[in-house]
């Protein structure tokens, strides 16, 4: 078993009689049997009570202290969504005025928040290639705070070099944030010197597509900072996570080991054998991919390289062509997001990153017949493989 499957193991609650789960606690609000006690908690001056759902919950909580242990973090804050836990980083770290130097190949809710929802409040963002470090020496300001990157690129699956960015981080006093979605347990953020790490966990750590939630990981402070009764953005914008999703996402941590093995297994299959047929493809734990030595010297061990895969349809006609027909004899569905059981398929430069202007697809390689697909964990691997050659050569050779 590996270091990050005993750390989930180990943190270990109990239900009220004993049972080997906790139980939800999904009161949104708790009593005082001393009212000095509700004055003293208003004012800071006493912690660790439970005062109100929105600052904190003991099932949220519970899911907090799991996720921490995953994220070999002190502490982590369950919240609504991905975009909910990047947001909130963000306002709680970047005052007004303040400025941003951000991964150009970010998720494009992530992209179209950092161009389009920020400088309305005042911050501004520069992107560049976040492997490109002279670039991203050169766009430090005297007013950067953050330096945001995600840890494995969508779609193009590029690494990001954690460590060097955190040594760039250190020389300028800046705070490294990074979104870990694609690579849960595969890469451990904070082993390279990360500040923060937030997850989408509406992608694999959710595992069946039936939820929007995220999660913020960092030091006690920073958490605590989040949750402030007069301070803190979650607790007083409000997108936190619900204690019933809390509560799921707690059970689902304990296999979260299991099935990230099990998505990287078939994707690595997949990818290795559209590889010998010639199929232009960009999977990380591939040899032929740029990334492939820097990635294999970041991993934990035990979880592969991941479940994603993209492959280049050259136009997103053909790409979409392509995946109707492999929805049809039902090697995956044409949906967008990741981290299902099953296979998810999807054509980014018209859909998750259209919100990148088409020059600047141009620009950082992201060709317009990308078909991205998150490899599932269901199913027989050769029987996927042989619906998937069969419509590639019917349509594409
Ligand atoms: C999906 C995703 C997000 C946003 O998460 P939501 O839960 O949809 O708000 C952020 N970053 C990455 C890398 C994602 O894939």
């Amino acid at each position: 078993m590996t270091k990050q499957a005993q750390a989930i193991r180990d943190v270990q609650d109990f239900g009220e009689e004993g049972g080997v789960v906790p139980v939800i606690d999904i009161a949104s609000t708790s009593t005082f049997l001393d009212p000095l006690d509700m004055e003293k908690t208003f004012h800071g001056d006493l912690q660790g009570c439970y005062l109100y759902s929105r600052h904190s919950n003991p099932t949220v909580n519970a899911f907090g202290r799991k996720f921490a242990a995953l994220e070999n973090m002190e502490a982590a804050l369950g919240v609504s969504s991905g975009m909910a836990a990047i947001a909130s980083s963000i306002e709680q770290l970047v005052p007004h005025g303040g400025h941003i130097v951000s991964s150009r190949t970010v998720y494009g809710g992530t992209y179209a928040f950092f161009k389009n929802v920020l400088p309305k409040r005042g911050v501004r963002v520069t992107f560049v290639d976040t492997d490109d470090l002279r670039a991203v020496e050169n766009a430090i300001e005297p007013n950067t705070k953050i330096i945001f990157t995600e840890t494995l690129s969508n779609p193009l699956l590029r690494i990001a070099p954690l460590k060097e960015l955190s040594d760039l981080k250190k020389k300028y006093g800046l705070q490294l944030v990074v979104d870990n979605t694609f690579t849960p347990l595969i890469i451990s953020p904070a082993d390279f010197g990360a500040d923060v790490v937030i997850h989408s966990c509406t992608k694999y750590i959710s595992g069946s597509s039936d939820m929007i939630a995220g999660v913020v990981t960092g030091s006690k402070d920073f958490i605590q900072s989040l949750i402030d009764v007069n301070s803190g953005v979650v607790m007083l914008t409000g997108p936190v996570m619900d204690a019933k999703i809390a509560h799921e996402l707690y059970l689902r941590l304990d296999h979260l080991p299991i099935r990230m093995a099990a998505h990287s297994k078939s994707a690595a299959f997949l990818a290795t054998r559209m590889e010998d047929l010639g199929i232009p493809v960009i999977y990380p734990g591939l040899k032929s991919h740029e990334h492939h030595t820097l990635m294999s010297s970041m991993m934990n061990e035990g979880y592969g390289h991941g479940g994603m895969i993209a492959i280049d349809c050259l136009t997103s006609t053909q790409a979409m062509n392509l995946a109707s027909q492999l929805q049809k004899v039902r090697f995956g569905l044409y949906a967008v997001s990741l981290g299902f059981s099953r296979t998810l398929m999807s054509c980014p430069s018209v859909s998750t990153s259209s919100e990148i202007p088409a020059d600047e697809q141009k620009e950082m390689h992201l060709s317009p017949g990308l078909l991205r697909l998150s490899v599932g964990y269901t199913g027989d691997d050769e029987v996927l493989w042989r619906r998937f050659k069969d419509c590639y050569q019917q349509l594409l050779k």
